[in-house]
């Protein structure tokens, strides 16, 4: 989540204006509320936008490639397992930069995906699998919980309502390193192949990506999914186990994923 990570700026922090700290669905408290995941996703997609480095293909432009992609995240999201499909915009955008083998989703719901995933995939099935594990990491709010529990409750409850701004501006400086635990990934894996069980699709899509990784080799910049310590092996498998324990289908589904890679720039 390189490019994500350094997006979080001192800004939001001083932003923040409400204060209802919720239990997620483990159990864990997070200081955050819904509304704070929703305004750290829109300051990311802000940023994004006013980013000339960052290329968002055009909506319209590219009508059919967005037609594939959100129809791709209107079934996974339509999963009962999700649990902020309302309260979330879960807007998919997608980046080109055909070198780039990643995707991410901010808090909130704004997804990202790189032309270079795309046509580095070889079915839709590997590509829900893992916009799945991406939209886990929003839905299951591992970015505020992170925070919560890197930082501590106390903590944040004083420098939120006291005015140690100095602190703030070291808590800020810290969240640039701040990335997904091995909880948090694995978590993800394992939402991604509830999430598509549900669908008509291969339940352990994601499997399929990592499997190509271990295949072929990775590439230079490890993608957000693979940034973190479970190794794609272990993961394959732990993807496999799940989608059979969970009784899910794993069937390849039928798709024109050829035609969506046609539809995206050359
Ligand atoms: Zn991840």
């Amino acid at each position: 989540m390189t490019k994500f990570k350094s997006l979080f700026i001192l800004p939001f922090l001083f932003s923040i204006l409400l204060f209802l700290g919720a239990c997620d669905s483990d159990g864990n408290i997070n200081f955050f509320s819904i509304d704070e995941d929703l305004k750290i996703g829109q300051q990311v997609a802000a940023e994004l936008e006013a980013d000339s480095s960052v290329i968002i293909l055009d909506e319209q432009e590219y009508d059919t490639a967005y037609m594939f992609i959100q129809s791709i995240t209107e079934k996974v999201l339509a999963s009962n397992d999700i649990r902020y499909r309302t309260e979330f915009p879960w807007q998919v955008k997608i980046i080109q930069d055909d070198e780039t083998l990643n995707a991410f989703c901010a808090p909130g719901g704004y997804i990202y995906v790189y032309t270079g995933l795309i046509k580095y995939l070889d079915t839709e099935d590997q590509l829900a699998g893992v916009m799945g594990h991406e939209i886990a990491h929003a839905d299951k709010r591992h970015v505020t919980d992170n925070m919560t529990k890197a930082y501590g409750y106390e903590t944040l409850f004083s420098i939120f309502f006291g005015e140690d701004q100095g602190t703030i501006a070291g808590i800020a400086k810290n969240l640039v390193n701040l990335s997904y635990s091995r909880k948090s990934e694995t978590e993800a894996d394992e939402f991604s192949v509830k999430y598509l069980c549900d669908t008509e699709y291969q339940a352990n899509g994601a499997a399929g990506f990592f499997q190509k990784i271990i295949n072929e080799g990775q590439s230079s910049t490890p993608p957000e999914f693979l940034s973190t310590h479970p190794n794609p092996d272990n993961r394959v498998e732990a993807i496999n186990n799940n989608a059979r324990e969970e009784g899910c289908s794993i069937s390849p589904s039928g798709n024109n994923y050829a035609a969506f890679k046609a539809s995206l720039p050359n």
